[in-house]
């Protein structure tokens, strides 16, 4: 990440404009891809080194988007060979954005080599809604969104300030595009799949290769298609489809694959259902995931502005935006691994809780519910987030919101229902179609448009939620790590549809199956949901939103950027020193993890997110999470190896330091699911700062 030099030299050479178009500034809405070139580099890449095989959609946009075909002398073998590829465009979010710009100044570019976008979502606090909570997160996080900005316009970035929605849904919104390449500082930039983009989440290190036009490589991924056939019934969302394949394939399932979805059973779902499935799809693990392109898509991108994109990609459907024939005809034979969905069988679904893979249909959730022990009460009920806060999602809540109202029926006592549009677009238009009257009927706080509770930036009420108290919260988010929300580790958190939060907002309860179960009214007579309606697209449109939500688009070459060196919040980088190419000696184990180790246990999030461009400060927290296996599973507690340092016992940072200060070396050793999450960067980089030089896992 410190290789200034080679960036610079590398960057003159290879340096063009991008594939989506002739502009590398900061741009408001994606240009027109250009196909031909794709369709140019791919019958290439068929020709020379695929035997003009047939391929799959995945393999199309990695074979179009190869940087140097002509240097390859054979076709890539999955898990194997490295592909060096050139990605079309790069998205950040802000935590992740700080370490990256910090990289990318090291660089000595004058701006970035493709169209890039930052996306202020993660700092913004849910605590008494909308625009007060955006209004307190410009008091604490001035001087990041500032530094971000400033980076911005130097760098010719779109800046998209706190407010204006959460980074996939943005991009969804104004980026993707079907058959483009992304990468983006977020482990769900795979939504984008939903709109036919191979959308990958990386670490900053690697978003910086693509802004500096450096090759960036991919360990070729196996092709595991999913066959979706069939249509959803009336209670099953396109949520649904995601947590059962979770179920099927759990946390680690993926990992190695690109997730392709095809069948007849595509062209039932909307888009941003399909982004919804692909985003979700970073909790199998898998390298990301994808839809062909479909015409609910077509329809999407119109109602979104982007007409000239539609038109493009129907001429390219067949030859570059879906699977060749032969691969739909014969799945088994060119997918590495085929797994088949039933849409009309799927039936809604929770998973959790503490893991998004632990799968309970409805049907037999009241009785597990029981048989578990999970408290039944539900203290919180979450709609939006990146995840689900579509149109379509969230016009489908409401219609079950409408139902009760009608009843004189609002959320249950003792439930707080919360709602996260994922866009100014979105929340707009919900406001617009009285989308948000009706959920406020009921009771609910329309949050701002960020990640909020999705991410622990969540301040929550102590006196419904007792900080350490058993309780059960359900949420249309997508991950659902122990005290991930809210910082409880006593918080069971289920994942679940829209539709089955609002269920669970007005009864209250786990146990409550809205299919087969009746609520009682104001009146205390009982009756029964209907299945709830929703329309794909407004029928009016998108609403615009509210100016001061709308991108900055302002590119100032010479723009300083400032970095006040008495910051607690931003750090300069130094470079590593490098390995000194002799064999590690007298390395101490700090700490051997027991279970999984994510990377919300090596770096978590919530009040830590201040910190993620202070590298000093932030690694404060590294390992905080992990249960050590040499003290019955205590959580951040080692003991000291060295007699002569101290503490001779204590958390994880503070004994890392007390190595790392006399010159000690240290190494983790993990078991399975070491690294997986968000904030991968931050994860790699902070027990390096602190001195580690190795960790060994299973995996
Ligand atoms: Fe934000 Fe949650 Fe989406 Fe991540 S998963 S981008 S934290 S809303």
């Amino acid at each position: 990440m410190f290789r200034q030099q080679a960036i610079r030299s590398i960057s003159r050479r290879y340096a063009t404009a991008s594939a989506t178009g002739t502009s590398t500034g900061p741009q408001a809405r994606a240009s027109v891809p250009n196909y031909a070139l794709f369709s140019e580099r791919l019958n290439l890449a068929r020709s020379t080194i695929l035997e003009n095989k047939p391929l799959t959609l995945a393999q199309k946009i990695l074979y179009a988007h190869l940087h140097d075909v002509g240097s390859m002398t054979s076709a890539p073998v999955a898990g194997e060979t490295y592909l060096k590829l050139s990605p079309d465009r790069v998205a950040m979010q802000d935590a992740s954005a700080q370490m990256a710009i910090l990289q990318f100044m090291l660089s000595g570019m004058a701006q970035t080599a493709v169209p890039t976008s930052i996306h202020c979502d993660h700092l913004v606090e849910a605590y008494k809604g909308g625009d007060l909570d955006v209004a307190r997160s410009w008091q604490s996080s001035r001087e990041i969104y500032e530094f971000l900005q400033a980076a911005s316009q130097k760098y010719g970035i779109a800046f998209w300030r706190p407010g204006s929605g959460i980074i996939h849904q943005l991009v969804l919104e104004n980026y993707a595009a079907p058959g483009t390449l992304m990468l983006g500082t977020d482990s769900h930039t795979p939504n984008a799949g939903g709109l036919g983009m191979l959308a990958i989440g990386v670490g900053g290190a690697d978003a910086v290769d693509a802004m500096a036009a450096i090759p960036w490589e991919l360990k070729a991924p196996g092709i595991m298609g999913v066959h979706l056939r069939g249509k959803l019934s009336a209670w099953a969302s396109p949520k649904d489809v995601i947590l059962a394949v979770a179920g099927k394939l759990s946390v680690r399932g993926g990992t190695g694959f690109v997730v392709e979805y095809f069948g007849d059973g595509v062209d039932s779902l909307s888009c941003t259902g399909m982004a919804t499935i692909c985003n979700m799809g970073a909790e199998v693990g898998a390298t990301t995931s994808v839809f062909p392109y479909a015409p609910s898509m077509a329809r999407y991108l119109r109602a979104t502005q982007r007409t000239g994109i539609a038109e493009a990609a129907d001429t390219y459907r067949a030859s570059y935006l879906s699977a060749d024939a032969e691969v739909v005809a014969d799945p088994s034979r060119y997918y590495d691994e085929v797994v088949e969905i039933d849409l009309a069988q799927l039936e809604p679904g929770y998973n959790g809780p503490f893991t998004p893979d632990l799968h309970t249909p409805r049907s037999k959730m009241t009785e597990t519910t029981q048989a578990e022990g999970w408290t039944d009460r539900v203290s919180a009920a979450l709609i939006g987030s990146c995840t689900n806060s579509s149109y379509q999602d969230l016009s489908r809540a409401a219609s079950l919101a409408r139902q009760a109202s009608a009843r004189g029926l609002r959320v249950a006592e003792g439930t707080e229902f919360l709602v996260s549009p994922g866009s100014e677009q979105i929340r707009a238009t919900m406001e617009r179609d009285g989308i948000q009257a009706a959920f406020e009927g009921i009771g609910a706080t329309v949050l701002a448009n960020a990640c909020g509770p999705c991410i622990g930036q969540w301040n929550r009420d102590a006196g419904r939620a007792p900080s350490r108290e058993s309780n059960s919260i359900v949420s249309s988010f997508n991950r659902n790590f122990r005290a991930r929300n809210d910082g409880n580790p006593n918080t069971l958190n289920f994942l679940a549809s829209p539709e089955m939060v609002l269920a669970a907002a007005l009864s209250g309860r786990l146990s409550f199956n809205p299919l087969t179960d009746k609520l009682r009214d104001a009146n205390g007579k009982e009756f029964a949901l209907e299945p709830p309606v929703g329309s794909e697209l407004p029928a009016e449109g998108y609403a615009a939103g509210r100016d001061e939500y709308k991108p900055l688009l302002d590119h100032q070459p010479d723009r300083q950027i400032p970095i006040d060196p008495a910051s607690q919040r931003l750090q300069s980088l130094d470079a590593f020193k490098p390995w000194n190419g002799r064999d590690f000696a007298d390395t101490r184990v700090l700490v051997t993890v027991q279970g999984k180790c994510t990377t919300d246990h090596i770096s978590a999030a919530g009040k830590w997110l201040k910190y993620k461009g202070h590298l000093e400060n932030l690694a404060r927290n590294t390992l905080i999470g992990a249960a050590n296996a040499a003290m019955d599973g205590a959580v951040n507690l080692v003991r000291n190896a060295v007699p002569s340092l101290t503490p001779a016992e204590g958390t994880i940072p503070d004994v890392a330091t007390s190595y790392r200060d006399a010159g000690v070396p240290w190494m983790v050793i993990a078991d399975y699911n070491y690294g997986e999450g968000s904030a991968r960067e931050h994860a790699a980089m902070q027990p390096r700062f602190l001195g580690c030089n190795m960790v060994v896992a299973r995996s």
